[in-house]
């Protein structure tokens, strides 16, 4: 294995390596075969030299905004954090005895080591389903499904078998967490509302799209009355809501669920996560879902030095625990860099990590939204007028909340999609070794 090298003057308790975006600077001599300050991008699938905003996956998958309107690179985010340095390679696993984060062939020091690798979608025993019903995650994810849906409708439009017609526009949307909900309505409207003038031969308000829950109701996480209505207003957007119905098999032409075989040639999967392989690589314990159960102060156990924050650890509060979400990871990581903080400066943080939850938001559609802040319960327009403010104000970047301002407003008046774009992937391996 190749050593990365501190070419930096840090003394040893300065060194704090936060995945991804790491610190230390390796020295290129000391790597002649793997060079890392070269470039060695052969794109593992799940790194990214960006910063994204996650929950506005969906309006990029379904042609609402532009891919550079809802990321920013962490390059740039980090410009002026003169003490911060960036690599964009694969962490595949971590020496706890060495202190060392291992990437491949390379490895980089730690004194103090922060993982935040996030989860992935757990098809539960059934990998092979991944290929028929992607999820989205990535940018890459919301692109690939913007080329798969806007597809659909191009190779109906030239379809002359009527029942072949009916599956390529039969959407299913598996799982109806926010992501499936959020899904649903966008690609209603685009089907019903954005697209409905522009086809000779289909009639794409004939759509069918069907979301289905393996639970006895919608939105798991939302309280019951707000999860009615949304279910209500998905139906009245010309959406099936089938709850209380896992989807039992899945191939390249539908889904099975009840028994009973639905057509459809566009599935997408939202029906659950699992964390990054952070606990093997810690030898830690980890929950059914993969994520690292933490201390209360989102150390590991037995590893005081090593913290795991965000989708890729469980802790616990009030006997429960915290939800995967922005909130938990933002929160986390900023209790955990004054932890650090702390420690550096040789004071102890004794204070356990505690959440605060700001209430969860989604939307349905371009003017409806669900609220539920504490004891507020909202539905409907002045509930999507939240949802918009709280998203924009998110959006790391002004150059992106302008652009996402304007998107909307455009979006609102006239159900236009913007980024009506089908694009292919040419050559993926640019610098591959
Ligand atoms: C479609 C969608 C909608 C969502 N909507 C909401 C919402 O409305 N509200 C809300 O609160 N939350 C929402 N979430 C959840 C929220 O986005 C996550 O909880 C949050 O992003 C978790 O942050 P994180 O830093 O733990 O992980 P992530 O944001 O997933 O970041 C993990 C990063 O680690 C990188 N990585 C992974 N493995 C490696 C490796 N081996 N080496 C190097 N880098 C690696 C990944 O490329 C990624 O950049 C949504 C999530 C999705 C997918």
């Amino acid at each position: 294995m190749s050593e990365v090298q501190d070419t930096t003057n840090n003394t040893a308790t300065d060194t704090e390596t936060v995945m991804p975006g790491r610190s230390k600077r390796p020295d290129p001599a000391s790597t002649p075969s793997t060079p890392l300050r070269g470039v060695r991008l052969n794109t593992p699938k799940d790194i990214e030299s960006h910063h994204l905003f996650q929950p506005l996956l969906y309006w990029v998958a379904t042609a609402g905004l532009s891919p550079a309107d809802i990321c920013s690179p962490i390059r740039g985010i980090l410009r002026n954090q003169k003490n911060a340095e960036v690599f964009m390679e694969e962490v595949t696993g971590v020496d706890v005895q060495e202190q060392r984060v291992l990437m491949g062939d390379c490895s980089v020091p730690y004194d103090y080591l922060v993982l935040a690798t996030g989860a992935h979608d757990n098809y539960f025993g059934h990998p092979e389903w991944e290929h028929y019903a992607p999820g989205l995650k990535s940018i890459v994810d919301a692109t690939s499904l913007r080329r798969k849906i806007l597809l659909a409708f191009e190779a109906a439009e030239i379809e002359t078998d009527p029942e072949k017609v009916k599956e390529l526009l039969t959407f299913v949307l598996v799982g109806a967490g926010p992501t499936g909900v959020e899904m649903a309505g966008a690609i209603s409207e685009l089907a019903h509302k954005a697209l409905a003038s522009d086809f000779r031969h289909i009639d794409t308000r004939m759509t069918r799209i069907i979301l289905i829950e393996a639970a006895p109701r919608i939105l798991a996480a939302f309280p019951e009355s707000l999860a009615r209505k949304t279910q209500k207003r998905l139906v009245t957007m010309g959406v099936e809501v089938r709850t209380g119905t896992p989807v039992t098999d899945l191939d390249e032409h539908g889904v099975v669920v009840d028994g009973e075989r639905i057509k459809a040639a566009t599935i997408i999967w939202g029906a659950g996560v699992s964390a990054s392989p952070a606990g093997k690589w810690l030898g830690a314990e980890v929950d059914r879902a993969g994520r690292v159960i933490v201390s209360s102060d989102l150390s590991v156990p037995g590893h005081p030095n090593v913290f795991v924050i965000g989708d890729t650890a469980v802790a616990m509060q009030n006997g429960k625990a915290l939800p995967g979400v922005a909130q938990v990871a933002i929160q986390g990581g900023r209790y955990v860099a004054a932890v650090i903080t702390d420690r550096i400066e040789g004071k102890e943080l004794n204070k356990p990590f505690h959440y605060r939850d700001k209430g969860n938001l989604a939307t349905v559609g371009r003017s409806y939204a669900i609220v539920d802040i504490g004891k507020i319960r909202l539905t409907g327009f002045f509930a999507w007028l939240l949802w918009l403010a709280v998203h924009i104000y998110f959006l790391v970047g002004f150059r992106n909340r302008l652009v996402a301002i304007f998107q909307w407003a455009w979006e609102y008046w006239t159900y236009s999609r913007g980024a009506r774009l089908i694009t292919f992937e040419r050559c993926k391996d640019f610098f591959a070794d």
